[in-house]
């Protein structure tokens, strides 16, 4: 029978997998890209599209219940980069509705300004619950709370009082986006985390860096300090699957005390943007999205997805909801439980992991 806490023991016995799985190479990486962060292009693990550690662990007899005996998870996330349009997309919005006469969402790009800042096409949060709900699944919106970007001025939480309070009574999950700076930034982190909580009047769980700026295992000990039970920051900006081998939420070792960081991490596997900048066609895109459901449903393990909210109502996008309403309809047939990173938390609580 295999229980939990030998789940590491499991993994040590093989150096080449505790290595991958501990993110060994990150401890003191040769190489950085220009926002700091460790990238697919700089692993020696190129093998990124098989979740190899979670393979070793079920083929020891490593198991997971799901909700309603589910036999695999699907966590859906959206960062909340935007609430309104920054000029280029405004402008590349409404060029993509004229060519297509679409005179409705030319409208909608151009004037909403004249009816409120919650008719931006980017306040879509209702929609997109809407849309996860048909499928029986629930998400988490992450959302900025600083006011320091390295581009520009995104918005302020505090206008979001009223849409906060609407997601968390329909049991969606609000959680935070840490700003550019904060991921090696305890203080930083706290101030943003207590400006989201003033906000939404009660405690945040869950939370994903803005970027994917993420230091090895610095990140994970502030997470922990700053009273986080999850984050969902390990993924690569530049690749799909999984960057420490892992398909399942674990607790990560930090090999520079010896011990286990408190903290879930729940690693992202598939980001939008990262997505469809690795192919060409939509055709592809959904080859490669079935290729890692199937992955992931062999092994039980969590389906991780990164959808950013302001590509629901990007015309010039359009193609990319559409990839997420298939993956929602897939993962529905295949018997998955969807469910909010806040959910998955719960549930690894649940079952004493
Ligand atoms: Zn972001």
């Amino acid at each position: 029978m295999f229980h939990p806490n030998d789940t590491l023991q499991h993994i040590r016995q093989n150096k080449g997998l505790w290595d991958l799985y501990t993110r060994k190479e990150e401890y003191s990486p040769r190489q950085l890209d220009r926002y700091g962060r460790f990238l697919y292009a700089y692993s020696t693990n190129q093998d990124v599209l098989e979740p190899r550690v979670s393979k070793h662990l079920v083929d020891n007899g490593y198991e997971i219940e799901y909700p309603d005996g589910k036999q695999f998870a699907v966590c859906l996330t959206h960062d909340v980069d935007e609430i309104y349009p920054p000029r280029k997309h405004t402008l590349l919005s409404t060029l993509t509705c004229f060519k297509r006469l679409d005179f409705g969402g030319f409208k909608q790009q151009t004037f909403w300004k004249l009816h409120g800042k919650e008719k931006s096409p980017y306040w879509n949060f209702q929609g997109i619950m809407d849309l996860e709900e048909k499928y029986g699944a629930r998400s988490s919106f992450y959302f900025l709370a600083t006011d320091s970007d390295i581009r520009r001025f995104r918005y302020n939480i505090e206008d979001l009082e009223g849409e906060l309070g609407r997601i968390v009574d329909r049991g969606w999950e609000v959680g935070l986006h840490g700003g550019y700076y904060a991921y090696n930034d305890l203080e930083e982190i706290l101030r943003e985390k207590e400006r989201l909580e003033q906000v939404l009047g009660r405690r945040v769980t869950g939370y994903r860096n803005h970027y994917l700026r993420f230091c090895v295992p610095d990140s994970w000990e502030i997470l922990e300090k700053a009273g986080f039970g999850y984050d969902t920051t390990l993924g690569y900006p530049d690749m799909v699957g999984f960057r420490n081998g892992m398909c399942h939420p674990f607790r990560p070792y930090n090999l520079r005390t010896d011990t286990e960081v408190s903290i879930l991490e729940v690693p992202m596997i598939i980001m939008d943007g990262t997505l469809f900048d690795l192919v060409r066609s939509y055709d592809e895109a959904w080859e490669m999205t079935k290729r890692l459901i199937d992955t992931v449903a062999d092994c039980q393990g969590v389906l991780t997805l990164n959808w950013h909210t302001n590509n629901f109502n990007c015309p010039f996008r359009g193609s990319w909801p559409r990839l997420y309403e298939n993956t929602l309809e897939q993962c529905y047939r295949k018997g998955a439980w969807m469910a909010s990173g806040n959910e998955v938390l719960r549930w690894w609580h649940y079952n004493g992991r």
